[in-house]
């Protein structure tokens, strides 16, 4: 079977090793409430940030059913925003029928601010959630939300999902020219929300955005730990894209299907 809809990969993540991918908002056009300026799976006007049941999970089951390759994580992502999927809960449970790996989602925290999305967000073994901005301004510039999300309550979201947490938190940033003046205000936010950690990333796939160099990546993570260690927050561990190796399994989903997902 190689017209996997909601399953892809497993794809080398240099953030979770092997990673078999479930898509929860599966469609052929993106379904995010961002359209970020570096976004990697095409640009679109943002969906508005209610959500709605896009996978079914029988469906999803049937594909898992027969997706028969190891991995070290089950990692919700995708061609859009995962938590913008009404019966996320659903999914994770249908994905725990048929898989033991630990779980892990990639969210660009757009939700954070509901006591649902935390609690759902509570069942996975891994959280990585996006901050790219210290500020409203430069999250209008850079992550182009849609109309009614508020920078503000998602910084409040994401430090009261770190505070409940019995899991593992990421705050991952993306890192162009547009940001790499502010990570000192980036700092700050990091050790006020408290996560496990940081990881640092610079767009390396083809997009609208130039990637900042090793030597840039190596003195904004620099410039961010020592300024976390000034802030009593030196626990939290700094990642940097390009310190890290990704494994290179073979997929079982076509190119096509890791391609619209930005994965390849
Ligand atoms: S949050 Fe992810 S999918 Fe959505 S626009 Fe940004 S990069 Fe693209």
């Amino acid at each position: 079977m190689n017209g996997f809809k909601y399953c892809f990969g497993p794809v080398g993540s240099w953030r979770l090793g092997v990673s078999l991918g479930i898509d929860p908002v599966s469609r052929p056009e993106k379904i995010c409430d961002f359209d970020c300026v570096y976004c990697q799976v095409g640009h679109a006007v943002p969906a508005p940030p209610s959500r709605a049941v896009y996978v079914n999970p029988e469906a999803l089951g049937a594909e898992l059913a027969v997706f028969n390759a190891p991995a070290d994580y089950v990692t919700f992502s995708g061609r859009g925003e995962p938590t913008l999927a009404a019966n996320l809960s659903e999914l994770l449970a249908e994905c725990g029928r048929h898989r033991g790996e630990k779980t892990a989602i990639l969210t660009n925290a757009s939700l954070i601010y509901s006591e649902k999305v935390r609690e759902e967000l509570g069942a996975f073994d891994f959280v990585i959630a996006k901050l790219d901005a210290p500020d409203s301004g430069l999250f209008k510039e850079i992550n182009r939300p849609a109309d009614g999300l508020c920078f503000g309550e998602i910084v409040e979201g994401l430090t009261l999902f770190s505070k409940g947490r019995h899991n593992r938190l990421a705050i991952q940033t993306m890192l162009t020219a547009r940001n790499k003046a502010r990570v000192l205000e980036l700092a700050a936010l990091y050790a006020a929300i408290a996560p496990d950690e940081i990881q640092l990333n610079t767009p390396l796939r083809p997009c609208a955005e130039k990637a900042l160099t090793r030597a840039e990546m190596d003195l904004a993570a620099l410039i961010i730990s020592e300024e976390l260690r000034r802030l009593n927050s030196g626990g939290i561990k700094v990642l940097n894209v390009y310190e890290q190796k990704a494994p290179k399994p073979l997929p079982i989903s076509s190119a096509d299907t890791l391609r619209r997902r930005g994965k390849i």
